[in-house]
């Protein structure tokens, strides 16, 4: 049509890398999309180096900007996507804002990364958690919470596919139409080399009735520790899931190809900078986003969705 898909990104800037708006605007404009960013902070680099430094955008800024683009009209968007956010107050005025433009565009799709922690520990305050329950995932269309914040969400742990699915089912009935495990513990059939995630959405079967489809995906693992790719997996999925809307099995094997393009060029790249036998520096291993741009656009498909 002739408006364009719009975007409004509330996430992180970083000055050298990739995190958060880094992660998310350039691989969505390669993708056709129009991305309206807000910095929630504006740090020179993430916070995995030996030094950061940088300021914080308070609840009071983030509703003076939204004032603005509301002044002028322009607070019509297709998609809002969020990450990373450690400030109670922040959360709220983000709450507000989505109410604000779910009522400007009653089809508006929010894209939430409910960024709490990981392997057991958060990493934001704890007083977000009934936050993010009682506030945002109720608003979310689509959720990518890792293992551990669907089990802080739903106060259920997984061991197994089976309590995967369970808790996924929890998270529909909080909200979200869509669903997925981005990463989790459960042990691949194909061995230690994979990495497993999960994903769900609801769906209308041929005789009408409505049922959660299931999809399983073993990613394959790569032995370093990347930072952005928790915002680059949303932010494709938002774009995979706009242009295969029914189809969330096509969607993540998309989603899952780009982030597998991106991570190896990473690795490659990162590996022959450090040399021989040594490890890579966090410089090293940001993502390689720009030489990634034709594997964004057109993913080779590396995975496939298994619908359980
Ligand atoms: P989160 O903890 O929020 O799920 P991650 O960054 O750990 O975020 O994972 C998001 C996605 O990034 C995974 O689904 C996977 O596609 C990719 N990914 C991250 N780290 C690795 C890795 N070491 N090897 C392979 N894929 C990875
Ligand atoms: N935003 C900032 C400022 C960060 O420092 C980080 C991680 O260090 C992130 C966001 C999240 O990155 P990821 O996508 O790996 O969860
Ligand atoms: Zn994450």
């Amino acid at each position: 049509g002739l408006q364009p898909c719009r975007v409004l990104s509330i996430q992180s800037h970083v000055v050298r890398g990739y995190v958060g708006n880094k992660s998310a605007t350039f691989p969505l404009q390669v993708l056709g999309f129009e991305v309206d960013s807000i910095n929630s902070v504006q740090f020179s680099n993430h916070t995995g180096y030996a030094h950061w430094k940088g300021q914080v955008l308070t609840a009071e800024e983030l509703n003076v900007l939204y004032e603005g683009i509301k002044l002028n009209k322009v607070n019509h968007y297709d998609y809002i996507l969020t990450g990373y956010c450690r400030d109670q107050s922040f959360l709220e005025m983000v709450v507000d804002i989505i109410q604000g433009l779910k009522k400007a565009n009653p089809s508006l799709i929010y894209v939430c990364d409910p960024v709490m922690g990981d392997h057991g520990a958060m990493y934001v305050p704890e007083h977000l958690l009934p936050v993010y329950k009682d506030k945002v995932v109720p608003l979310a269309n689509i959720l990518t919470p890792n293992q551990f914040e669907a089990e802080l969400l739903t106060g259920r742990k997984i061991n197994t596919e089976e309590d995967a699915v369970e808790v996924m089912d929890l998270l529909h009935k909080m909200g979200p139409e869509t669903v997925v495990l981005t990463s989790t513990d459960i042990p691949s059939k194909n061995g230690d080399q994979f990495l497993v995630a999960l994903g769900s959405h609801k769906i209308v079967k041929p005789d009408g009735t409505k049922t959660n489809q299931k999809i399983y995906m073993d990613i394959p693992k790569v032995d370093a520790v990347f930072v952005g790719t928790g915002d680059l997996f949303a932010a494709m999925l938002l774009a995979w899931t706009h242009y295969h809307p029914k189809d969330l099995k096509m969607a993540c094997e998309k989603t899952v190809s780009v982030m597998h393009h991106v991570i190896k060029r990473t690795i490659t790249y990162a590996n022959e900078m450090a040399g021989p036998g040594k490890r890579p520096s966090p410089a090293q291993l940001e993502l390689r986003m720009v030489q990634s741009k034709a594997d964004i656009e057109n993913p080779a498909i590396i995975v496939e969705a298994k619908i359980i």
